[in-house]
């Protein structure tokens, strides 16, 4: 079965996709599409996947996230595994950037015209953390103006569906308030949107609930057995448009 993408955005050559567990070649439970290297899946098959999303933004080669709940983000211009981090920036056309996600928040950043992209992930520590803030920094570091930015947030697990101890959820009371969906729920998506919003010109979101769609990978559906990991991924095809 061929990979079924769950959201795709296209902007001046450059292509962002959010995928789908759908069209890989990994086995349970990591069927199928699973591009994380850590979560026990036969590394073949991860290569094999990664081939597979890097083809679906139409790049050569790809950088993966290597995430760690944090807000360290890195500058990348080669392919493999990335250093730790919650974020990649490059202006590297044909290298694919991927941020891996089972429920947590995959987003990125495209600026067309100075030709800069950026994924980031954000689970509840990274909102809490302002890992947004910290793409946005680096992204404007390397070039990228927010003004011409457009965003993309991925398919995360829903304010409804994400049940937190209430101590959690306090936590957010006075730093990002915006994610706070009830006394026991965290809206992760619209913690990440509340800082990309005001700062970029558009934001896309591929709306959807990892938990709730069975064609999407979730952490918490998983329930402690291992899970694949899906996300984000946007390319840079190698000829900026001009006259635009
Ligand atoms: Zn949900």
């Amino acid at each position: 079965m061929d990979a079924q993408v769950f959201g795709r955005v296209s902007i001046e050559g450059i292509h962002a996709v959010a995928v789908t567990r759908i069209g890989g070649v990994s086995s349970a439970p990591f069927d199928s599409l699973n591009l994380a290297t850590y979560v026990g899946d036969d590394p073949a098959c991860v290569t094999a996947n990664l081939g597979i999303a890097k083809d679906l933004v139409s790049a050569q080669e790809v950088s993966v996230m290597n995430a760690e709940h944090g807000k360290t983000v890195h500058v990348v211009s080669e392919p493999g595994i990335a250093p730790l981090g919650d974020g990649l920036v490059t202006s590297q056309a044909q290298l694919a950037i991927a941020a891996l996600a089972a429920d947590c928040v995959p987003f990125g950043l495209i600026d067309p015209v100075n030709r800069v992209i950026a994924v980031g992930h954000a689970g509840w520590r990274g909102v809490l953390a302002n890992l947004m803030q910290s793409l946005l920094d680096e992204f404007s570091a390397q070039g990228g103006q927010p003004d011409h930015t457009q965003a993309v947030i991925g398919p995360a697990i829903c304010g409804n569906c994400y049940v937190v101890p209430a101590e959690r959820v306090e936590l957010f009371q006075d730093i990002r308030p915006e994610a706070i969906n009830s006394s026991t729920t965290l809206d992760l998506t619209s913690g990440v949107r509340s800082v990309l919003a005001t700062q970029v010109s558009k934001v896309y979101e591929f709306t959807g609930c990892t938990f709730e769609n069975f064609d999407l990978f979730s952490y918490r559906r998983a329930a402690g057995e291992p899970t694949g990991r899906g996300g984000l991924v946007i390319a840079m095809s190698n000829s900026p448009v001009l006259n635009s």
